[in-house]
């Protein structure tokens, strides 16, 4: 029979969290300490597996020390997840040790709130507050602070609902919006306005079924995006209500899922969860990933859970200041997520909303990443570069400047060298036949 868990775990042979990536455990540590993790300096440069290795004996270094009476059954169960994320100062101050700015920001309380799951907690790097994936999720004091043309709805996604959670921006797609919490809160969220606050939680179907009656009055609206929030917090029950309401208009013939689940959260990727996804398709989902270190084994195993099932997994990334603003990084995750069969759809420019202003790159960034993948990798691993443009004006895709101008009707063309080639574009002129 299928298990309903996804990861059975061997037990941990005696020493092989520092064998296996030769490094030593910090035994001497005293004071306010988290727990015996690594110092910094510890951390070996080096090529992708040790980078691994060391994010894996983090993880179950934290599992031992702060959950060492859960069993791996209640670890791998997404409700347990669900109900053990952390979500205060107290907490968060006893697993990792926080830093002047961090501390400040918890306590001045911003909009946003704070959780993340055991799963991720356990990734997270206790002495480094530069470590990418602990800034996407814990709040740093930039945030209480609002720079020019930073506002809460940078994308005018209200200005475009006509009923509440639905957004219908594009002629033949619509973003509905089905709930606002998320298991842990990205602290650079478009939607920072809505979710994990009280009025945008959970199951709550009269919304729901206002926005399935926009849909099916609107014949134009072919594809539906259900967000959030994230819709996979919903259990099986609510979310294969709205999927199979969905299914039966006529006129959607797709429907996607736009989650981070499968990286904050992989435990929700149950065999009864993508059983009862592969009943309504053509379903497509988008994955939002930051950072190649958050791909590890779960979320591997979650991905190809989905993809086994039928479901076409793209990504969605926003490009974060400090977190993967560089081509080696961004190459790490573009191959990681090839390697899960995940194909990089998005890469954002990030939304000037309220406090993002030490998460925000210059556009000049973003082309330059871009300008480092195409051509040097597989053009698979290349998502589209896009501002959402303030004010809705909806997705502006951006490129490097491949095309250089004209001469004699020949089009100039520089190629991911900078070499240049010309291309015949005039009108077709009859020539000699040798
Ligand atoms: S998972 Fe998505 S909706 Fe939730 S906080 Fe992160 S960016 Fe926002």
């Amino acid at each position: 029979m299928e298990s309903e868990t996804l990861f059975v775990e061997e037990a941990e042979p005696p020493g092989r969290m520092t064998d296996s990536v030769g490094l030593k455990q910090h035994s001497n540590f005293e004071g306010p300490s988290p727990h015996p993790f690594f110092t910094p300096a510890a951390i070996p440069a080096g090529p992708l597996p040790r980078q691994s290795a060391l994010r894996d004996s983090r993880a179950r270094a934290f599992r031992k020390r702060f959950f060492p009476n859960v069993t791996h059954k209640e670890w791998n169960d997404w409700r347990w997840q669900l109900r053990n994320r952390i979500c205060d100062l107290a907490t968060l101050g006893r697993m990792i040790r926080l830093s002047e700015d961090e501390r400040h920001a918890m306590g001045a309380g911003g909009s946003l709130p704070l959780a993340i799951t055991p799963h991720y907690m356990s990734l997270i790097d206790p002495w480094n507050p530069s470590q990418a994936l602990r800034r996407t999720v814990v709040p740093s004091v930039h945030e209480c602070f609002r720079s020019v043309g930073e506002t809460d709805d940078p994308l005018h996604e209200d200005e475009d609902s006509p009923v509440p959670g639905i957004v219908h921006r594009y002629p033949d797609r619509v973003l509905f919006l089905v709930t606002g919490i998320c298991s842990t809160y990205c602290r650079y969220c478009t939607r920072s306005r809505m979710v994990g606050h009280p009025n945008h939680h959970g199951v709550n179907t009269e919304p729901w079924e206002k926005g399935i009656a926009y849909i099916a009055a609107h014949p134009e609206i072919r594809d539906v995006l259900l967000s959030g929030g994230d819709p996979l917090t919903l259990a099986d029950e609510p979310l294969e209500w709205l999927i199979s309401s969905l299914r039966r208009i006529p006129h959607v013939e797709m429907i996607r899922i736009g989650t981070k689940a499968p990286v904050v959260l992989p435990q929700r990727i149950t065999p009864s969860l993508v059983r009862m996804l592969k009943r309504y398709h053509p379903l497509w989902m988008s994955v939002h990933a930051a950072h190649p270190d958050e791909l590890t084994e779960e979320t591997r195993k979650a991905c190809m859970r989905l993809a086994d099932a039928g479901i076409p997994l793209g990504s969605q990334t926003v490009l974060l200041s400090g977190i993967n603003d560089d081509v080696e990084t961004m190459k790490r995750l573009v191959h990681g997520l090839l390697m899960i069969r995940v194909k990089p759809y998005y890469l954002y420019q990030c939304d000037p909303i309220p406090g993002s202003s030490h998460f925000r790159t210059p556009v000049s960034r973003g082309l330059e990443i871009i300008r480092g993948l195409r051509g040097f990798t597989t053009g698979y691993a290349v998502p589209t570069y896009v501002i959402d443009a303030p004010g809705g004006g909806g997705k502006i895709p951006l490129l490097p400047e491949y095309c250089i101008g004209r001469e004699n009707g020949e089009l100039l063309l520089r190629n991911y060298e900078g070499k240049v080639f010309r291309y015949p574009d005039g009108p077709p002129q009859e020539g000699v036949i040798h």
